[in-house]
């Protein structure tokens, strides 16, 4: 969908816009287009409804947002091909409206709770790299514990032999129906059983098996590809259909690769740029010279010149972490250069610099020759 508007748009605030801006922006469209506000045209108010409900989704979430701002709209793609659209299936929108006007699914009617099919969730998988395999990109296999349905039970929860009691708070429909006093007036709202937690089935002898759950865990590995220039914290790929397993027959949720990049010992990076401190030989940054720097590339020999002070930064262009959208265009890599002072020196080495001095302006005797008496006190471990 390529005609998809801008989360921050559709909301009506600025990319920088804190969680309350956001908040407060979600709460005056959700009024303004709750499609009971609007018998006149129900349809196109719920359409704009769900329009600031999914940017809201996504940019009420500091993950979602961060992925969001690094890839768009992409970033909720199911897969390739997908239709680009966020999705509503996972989402839980009735912790949204409890959250913001203190009742529960507002959808009622439609719900996708209770104990028709719904899709699992999905599963985040936290994966840590190496600085380097994250800059250029890395392929591995990693394991994911993955619930799957009791074999004993087949996924009923109940002992073998045993089967389930059909919940009596919910007659088996896994909801009940709660009217509440809101801002929009009475309203009547599908809940979620407490009795059978939505299952619409009580067990009473339970499978010894999966204690109850109808599931076991099974490791399961994935071969994953993480993209050149992927950055701590960020969403390497999706495993579609890989995540928990869905309700009542639902289709599972996926997993969502994340990943944690470990800290480099010499390499600082911000966004595709690198930034390191490298010290510069007193006599290289006063007679100008090569100078060894490690990069992203290895060991280059950059040449300094004459004069160079302390703190000076130079950029090597293109030495950066390659950007995820296109791994040829890299950033640049910034390096700091501190001059050191020798802190040993041979007889002969002390001789030159006192050779050095007398030629470059005889500052080791300034004060004598200013006639300037010495200083008598001592230091601070001097008494
Ligand atoms: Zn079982
Ligand atoms: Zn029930």
């Amino acid at each position: 969908m390529a005609d998809k508007r801008d989360y921050y748009e559709v909301l009506g605030v600025a990319k920088n816009a804190d969680e309350a801006e956001i908040k407060k922006a979600y709460r005056a469209l959700a009024k303004k287009y709750h499609p009971d506000m609007n018998p006149d045209n129900p349809e196109e108010a719920e359409k704009k409804f769900k329009e600031a409900s999914e940017a809201y989704a996504v940019l009420s979430d500091a993950d979602k947002r961060r992925q969001y701002d690094q890839f768009g709209h992409a970033a909720f793609e199911q897969g390739a091909g997908g239709g680009g659209a966020y999705d509503f299936t996972g989402m839980d929108f009735g912790d949204i409206f409890s959250d913001l006007f203190g009742f529960g699914d507002i959808f009622g009617r439609r719900s996708t709770r209770g104990n028709g099919p719904m899709r699992g969730a999905d599963k985040t998988v936290d994966v840590r790299l190496t600085f380097e395999e994250a800059a250029f990109g890395v392929e591995k296999e990693i394991e994911v514990d993955s619930k799957e349905e009791c074999k004993s039970c087949k996924g009923s929860g109940a002992k073998a032999g045993t089967t389930p009691d059909t919940c009596p708070n919910c007659k088996g429909k896994g909801q009940v129906r709660v009217t509440t006093n809101s801002i929009f007036g009475q309203i009547t709202s599908v809940q979620t059983c407490r009795e059978c937690g939505g299952r619409g089935k009580i067990i009473r002898e339970k499978c010894p098996d999966c204690r109850g759950t109808g599931y076991t865990s099974i490791r399961k590995r994935y071969a994953v590809k993480f993209p050149a220039g992927i950055d701590n914290n960020g969403l390497a790929c999706k495993i579609p259909g890989k995540g928990e397993p869905g309700v009542n027959g639902g289709p599972r949720g996926d997993i969502l690769v994340r990943t944690l990049v470990s800290r480099h010992p010499i390499f600082q990076r911000q966004e595709y740029d690198i930034y390191s401190t490298v010290s510069l030989p007193f006599s290289v940054a006063a007679l100008g010279g090569d100078v060894l720097v490690d990069t992203l590339d290895g060991k280059i020999a950059y040449e300094v010149k004459a004069g160079t002070q302390t703190d000076t930064v130079v950029r090597l262009r293109g030495k950066g972490v390659p950007s995820l959208r296109n791994k040829d265009v890299r950033g640049d890599h910034f390096v700091k250069f501190v001059v050191k002072v020798p802190e040993r020196l041979t007889k002969d080495a002390k001789e030159a610099l006192r050779t050095f001095d007398s030629l470059s302006g005889d500052y080791l005797n300034a004060a004598a020759n200013a006639g300037v008496a010495k200083d008598k006190k001592k230091g601070f471990f001097g008494k």
